[in-house]
């Protein structure tokens, strides 16, 4: 419900804007996302199987070290 109601009033943001603002909005919003998917991808713990942060040495979960690679 919540989720909904969010993406409507976006929705109605964006038919009041024109076509250049538009764009640059969805060329942001591409950039944001090839900026966050391209750090790497999320480690696994081996023993409780947590998405880590690429960047992770520890497991958030469990506290196991995790492999280097
Ligand atoms: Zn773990």
């Amino acid at each position: 419900m919540c989720g909904m109601s969010v993406v409507s009033v976006v929705i109605a943001a964006a038919t009041s804007l024109d076509d250049r603002q538009l764009l640059f909005i969805t060329v942001v919003a591409v950039i944001v996302f090839l900026a966050t998917s391209t750090r790497g991808a999320p480690r696994r713990c081996r023993r409780c199987r947590e998405l880590n942060r690429p960047q992770a040495v520890f497991c958030a979960q469990c506290g196991v070290r995790l492999r280097s690679r």
